[in-house]
């Protein structure tokens, strides 16, 4: 049997399981996927233990992402982000990833957004923020990071521009106002939508050639999308990034293609 997992603390919320097990049992696989939820300070100590019990493959999760960097050889993007989600022990040392950039460009692959020489605006400047925008430099013309607090957006932009093509600024959410009229593409990696009806971006900035991806999934259809379907946006919900950054994973560590449409049924009728 093969067994693949994640771990994080907490990850009594994930919904990684049901969605990786729709797709064992699709595919008729002899497999499991099963949480861990190791102390803190012990991502080596899981990492090791995880190779030598045999585990195919680990997602990562809050507080691990970072740490896991120093046990596993990332591949180049998830270097440059500085943030592992996925490690696949079929080599030694095992491989680290990061599905959650790569899951970004499959979503919107998926809504057939193209992002090769866009002008895009990535509102926050935190975990999922980081993924964002790294992928998003990879792709677009320019992108433009939106934050509540400007150093933050200011540190994740030099960081970004370091390595990435494209023209990267940063400012604060005052800076929307300008940067939104102008953009083809809009990610909200803040939480704002999660707690309460609320949006990051005025309704009035948003408009029909805009793609607006909203990293936060639960609820699924946040304020920001309906404002944005309403102004005649393509929008993107948050459960698309979820769904692609897991068929990635399942693609690193299985060598073969995702049953896409039953992992996003399963995670949808789990939401
Ligand atoms: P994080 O590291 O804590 O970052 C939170 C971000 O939200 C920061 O930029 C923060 O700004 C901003 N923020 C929080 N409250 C705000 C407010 N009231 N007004 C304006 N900005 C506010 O969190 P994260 O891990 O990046 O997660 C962010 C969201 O993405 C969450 O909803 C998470 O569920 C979602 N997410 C989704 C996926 C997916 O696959 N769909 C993957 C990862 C995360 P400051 O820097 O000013 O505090």
């Amino acid at each position: 049997m093969h067994v693949f997992g994640l771990i994080g603390n907490p990850v009594g919320h994930s919904l990684s399981p049901p969605m990786h097990e729709a797709a064992y049992r699709e595919l008729d696989m002899d497999a499991k996927y099963v949480t861990f939820e190791p102390d803190a300070d012990a991502a080596e100590a899981a990492i090791e233990g995880a190779a030598a019990l045999g585990v195919d493959g680990l997602n990562v999760t809050i507080p691990f992402k970072q740490d896991v960097l120093d046990f596993v050889e990332p591949d180049e993007l998830a270097a440059r982000i500085g943030a592992v989600n996925t490690v696949d022990f079929s080599t030694s040392p095992p491989r680290g990833y990061n599905t959650d950039a790569a899951g970004v460009s499959r979503a919107f692959d998926h809504h057939d957004v193209s992002l090769s020489g866009t002008d895009a605006v990535v509102v926050g400047a935190g975990g999922a923020a980081r993924a964002v925008a790294f992928t998003l430099a990879d792709a677009c013309d320019r992108v433009h990071v939106a934050n509540r607090t400007v150093e933050k957006a200011e540190s994740l932009a030099a960081d970004v521009r370091a390595d990435a093509p494209a023209t990267v600024t940063a400012g604060g959410l005052d800076s929307l106002d300008e940067r939104v009229p102008a953009a083809d593409v809009l990610v909200n990696a803040t939480s704002v939508g999660m707690e309460e009806d609320a949006t990051p971006v005025p309704a009035d900035l948003l408009h029909g050639d805009l793609a607006v991806l909203d990293a936060v999934y639960t609820p699924v259809e946040t304020r920001l999308l309906r404002d944005a379907a309403a102004a005649g946006a393509t929008t993107v919900d948050g459960a698309w990034m979820l769904l692609f950054q897991g068929v990635v994973a399942f693609e690193h560590w299985t060598g073969r293609d995702a049953p896409v449409e039953a992992m996003n049924a399963e995670l949808r009728a789990q939401l």
